[in-house]
């Protein structure tokens, strides 16, 4: 099992780590605890590197198995072995771009709800660009820039962004929590990772967000596209 260090400081770039086990034919370690995000949500996994006894390997891919965080090694230097002291470094510049553009697209989902009570249906990122899909029917070309315009406002005021881990009954009882379909949640799963923009946006969620929304930047709306009468899907830049 894997402690996910990134859900509790989404700002952690280094850490020491031991090798629980190993997957040689894949070139894939598990480490006692990581601050590599896995993937998920929309949010891409990690790049950065491993070192082991002076030895550096690039780390290519990262993957969430059951309770275990996979980091696959790239090159061919031998992969390390169980019980190894390793020291992780998360490629910071990416990261921070996609912990950026993740709370950008909160804001979005926050304000398009608030003024449109459109909900939102999935989305999607890369660094400094992501969609998202929404149940929005009255969208049309001419709401894009009073839409740009309303995010950049929530992004400007500088909410704060506050991450908190609940049991599962707690969480249920928040009614924000209701409409990103938290009732969807497995019945297995105990603990409920929240996400929320102080005044704006409250998700599950479990993905890495910047503390405040100022450290955005802005947003500019680039593309919409109708995928039929009501599902609609809004492309946005992280500038
Ligand atoms: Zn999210």
């Amino acid at each position: 099992m894997t402690e996910l260090l990134y859900q509790t400081d989404s700002y952690l770039q280094e850490f020491d780590a031991k090798v629980t086990s190993t997957l040689t034919a894949e070139r894939a370690v598990v480490l006692d605890h990581t601050a590599f995000y896995p993937g998920g949500g929309g949010q891409p996994y990690d790049f950065g590197t491993l070192t082991v006894d002076g030895a550096t390997y690039p780390v290519n891919k990262v993957k969430k198995q059951g309770d275990d965080v996979l980091h696959y090694l790239g090159g061919d230097l031998p992969v390390p072995s169980a019980g190894s002291a390793s020291h992780g470094t998360v490629d910071w510049t990416r990261r921070y771009q996609l912990m950026r553009t993740h709370t950008a697209l909160h804001v979005l989902c926050g304000t398009v709800f608030r003024d449109y009570g459109a909900l939102v249906t999935g989305g999607d990122m890369e660094p400094l660009k992501g969609r998202m899909d929404f149940e929005f029917e009255r969208m049309r070309g001419e709401l894009v820039r009073d839409i740009e315009a309303a995010v950049n406002k929530e992004v400007a005021q500088a909410h704060e962004i506050r991450v908190k881990i609940l049991p599962r009954e707690e969480a249920f009882q928040i009614p924000d929590l209701i409409r990103t379909k938290i009732n969807l949640l497995p019945e297995g799963i105990m603990q409920v990772r929240t996400v929320e923009i102080v005044g704006l946006d409250l998700q599950a969620d479990g993905g890495t967000h910047v503390h405040n929304t100022s450290e955005v930047g802005a947003i500019r709306v680039v593309d919409y596209k109708s995928k039929g009468a009501i599902n609609k899907r809004i492309y946005i830049e992280v500038v």
